[in-house]
């Protein structure tokens, strides 16, 4: 036999005849002593005729017995050869079927050529019926390169080839994990071919791929998660690799989820994220891939797409889904959900491609709920831009980098400057001067615009008092903007009191600048601070009037002392009718009100002399002057009395 060791593996544990203990010591030696007793007695017993007889009969008796022992052993050892070598044998046919492992020998072209009966059970087929039959007939098609692959490098490499799982395809079409060991017994004349011993782990698969679905699926949604969507968006970058069609990855973020949870409880949380879920699925074609990503953000797959029109469509269809009512625990819900969406460029990953999607996200939310936002390179610098910043305006008030400079509101009739707007800078190291609209945003995001407008109320008030005391002729007052952060904190009503105690301003001297959409806020305590401040003394305006709400009730709700006309309207007053017919109903409304008018934004002669014919009462706007810094304030006011028309129009 040629590979002693399968001989040994097959035959050992199962040594014919268990009953019978006797060695080799046995059967060969007890009958050799014998006629070597004979031969003594023949010898040792006195010559006679009686003794010869008998020494005679002892011998034939001893010598039949010897040649018996040796058919016996003979016999035996022609047994045990067979046994171990030909299939056909009855034992070995036996051991085979009870033996708990399977085994089928492959000839050099992948054909069956043995089954043991056992495999043939499992795979439902009769053994006779495999022999003849293919591999590609039994393994699973995806598997099949496994097991060519193993049997090539077996044939080429001479070398032991590791253990491999494998899955075979029973009759009924079922499918059956194996873990397989091959070797090569080509050589054997008995064998003639690769043996396939196999093991079934089906069981041991199953149990394998419950925690391999639990380590990449979310439990609430049975989604895939975090790990398996990046996977899954590598694999469609693999993919694409060459082909024209797009891939994006989009970014779903519910608006207002943590109220929900925080307000309602977790399980209508989890009912709402089960829910959204299966909207964001039913939205989806089949190749499309949804996952939950954590907490309420979810991540879709788009692949194979015509354009990236198609990428938004699919954004919009998501976020009407989501805005469909929610039945949820006797209550009905509406919530949104904001979308960002990232498209395949050159060198995407699919890190690459989630970071871009969550950015978008977040900028679509900075636009408001239900937004969709597609992500461009502008995002990412503006991105990398603010977290720097954010780190430098940490330092900017120490520094004193921060300053305010001061825009005249001047009476339209007279052209003399009665208040001015601070307006507030920064000195950036590295940048220069930069506008509010550049790092004010930063401030927001952090925990910087409490100290940020604390020190600008003091500053201003400072400032507008150090102008009354310097020119007693003329009382300037002071605007200072809000912004919404400011206004939901509360501590501003303690801030406004400080900086009018410590400067000495009379609070009617003080206006309070805060935009519609702030004024607005759904917020008890915003509206309860309004009320705090106005009960200070100070003035209230709506700034950017006319941008925000349709709704011009509220102006009778709160105690708002001036409306500053947003200068999008005022820019549109030559030009655009309808404008102008608007802007003429807001200073109409506004008187009817008792309210005072300023128009933002005045540019040119031609809109001066439309607003003086509305009887708009102030303005502001670069046609009077710049934001100016202190002493370039005290100096108009020094020398020209507060006087901001050019010299053509006064
Ligand atoms: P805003 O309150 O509407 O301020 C007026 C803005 O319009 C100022 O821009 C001003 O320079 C600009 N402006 C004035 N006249 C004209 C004009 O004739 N034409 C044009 N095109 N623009 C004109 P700025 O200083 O960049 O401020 C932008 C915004 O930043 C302000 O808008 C305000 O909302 C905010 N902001 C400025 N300073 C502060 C502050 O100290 N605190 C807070 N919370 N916000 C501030
Ligand atoms: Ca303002
Ligand atoms: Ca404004």
């Amino acid at each position: 036999m040629g590979n002693s060791r399968v001989k040994h593996q097959r035959c050992g544990p199962a040594a014919p005849r268990p009953r019978r203990r006797r060695g080799p010591t046995d059967v060969v030696c007890l009958p050799l002593f014998l006629p070597l007793g004979a031969l003594v007695a023949l010898l040792v017993i006195p010559s006679g005729s009686v003794g010869v007889a008998w020494g005679w009969v002892l011998a034939a008796w001893a010598g039949l017995l010897m040649a018996l022992a040796l058919w016996r052993l003979a016999r035996r050892r022609t047994a045990r050869y067979r046994w171990a070598t030909i299939p056909g044998d009855r034992l070995f046919q036996s051991l085979l079927r009870h033996a708990p492992d399977l085994a089928l020998v492959i000839d050099g072209h992948g054909g069956i050529t043995y089954l043991s009966p056992a495999a043939g059970r499992l795979v439902g087929l009769e053994p006779n019926d495999c022999v003849g039959m293919d591999t590609a007939d039994l393994v699973h098609p995806e598997d099949l390169p496994l097991l060519t692959g193993a049997l090539r490098d077996l044939e080429e490499e001479d070398a032991a080839v590791l253990p491999f799982d494998l899955r075979l395809q029973r009759a009924d079409g079922s499918i059956l994990w194996v873990e397989s060991k091959l070797s090569d017994l080509r050589e054997d004349p008995a064998v003639a071919g690769f043996v396939l011993n196999v093991h079934e782990i089906t069981q041991r698969k199953a149990i394998e791929a419950k925690l391999v679905h639990q380590a990449l699926h979310d439990p609430l949604t049975a989604l895939p998660n975090r790990l398996l969507f990046h996977r899954r968006v590598e694999e469609a970058l693999a993919v694409r690799n060459g082909r024209p069609r797009l891939l994006a990855v989009l970014f779903l973020d519910i608006d207002d989820f943590k109220t929900v949870n925080d307000t309602l409880g977790h399980a209508v949380g989890d009912e709402l994220l089960l829910k959204v879920a299966l909207r964001i699925n039913g939205c989806l074609r089949p190749d499309d891939l949804a996952a939950r990503l954590g907490g309420d953000e979810f991540g879709v797959l788009l692949v194979d797409l015509p354009s990236m029109h198609t990428a938004v469509q699919v954004a919009r269809g998501l976020v009407e889904v989501v805005a469909q009512p929610l039945a949820l625990h006797g209550l009905t819900l509406t919530m949104h959900a904001c979308v960002g969406i990232a498209l395949t460029n050159e060198g995407a990953s699919a890190a690459s491609l989630l970071r871009d999607a969550d950015m978008a996200m977040r900028q679509a939310k900075s636009q408001g709920k239900g937004q969709v936002a597609v992500f461009d390179a502008a995002l990412q610098n503006g991105a990398l831009q603010r977290l720097s910043l954010r780190a430098d305006l940490a330092n900017a008030l120490a520094r004193r980098e921060l300053f305010l400079h001061y825009q005249p509101i001047v009476e339209l009739g007279s052209g003399r400057a009665v208040a001015t707007e601070a307006l507030l800078r920064w000195q950036h190291p590295q940048l220069g001067t930069l506008l509010p609209d550049e790092f004010l945003p930063v401030a927001e995001e952090t925990r910087l615009m409490r100290p940020i407008g604390r020190w600008v109320l003091e500053r201003a008030c400072l400032q507008a008092q150090a102008c009354r005391a310097r020119f007693p002729g003329q009382p300037l007052s002071i605007s200072v903007n809000l912004t919404s952060t400011q206004l939901d904190e509360g501590a501003v009503v303690e801030d406004v009191e400080r900086a009018l105690e410590n400067s000495g301003l009379p609070p009617a001297c003080l206006v309070l600048e805060l935009t519609e959409s702030t004024l607005l806020r759904d917020t008890q305590s915003a509206a309860a601070t309004v009320h705090s401040l106005k009960e200070l003394g100070i003035r209230l305006a709506v700034d950017d009037f006319g941008t925000g709400y349709c709704s011009l009730s509220y102006l009778q709700r709160l105690p708002v002392d001036v409306l500053k006309i947003d200068r999008s309207f005022v820019a549109g007053l030559g030009s655009d009718g309808r404008q102008a017919k608007l802007t003429e109903g807001i200073v109409q409304m506004a008187r009817t009100l008792d309210m005072q008018i300023i128009a933002e934004g005045i540019e040119s002669s031609g809109q001066l002399a439309h607003l003086r014919r509305l009887g708009c009462d102030l303005g502001q706007g670069y046609l009077f002057s710049y934001p100016l810094g202190p002493e370039d304030l005290e100096d108009l006011l020094a020398t020209r009395h507060g006087e901001c028309l050019p010299a053509s129009l006064a």
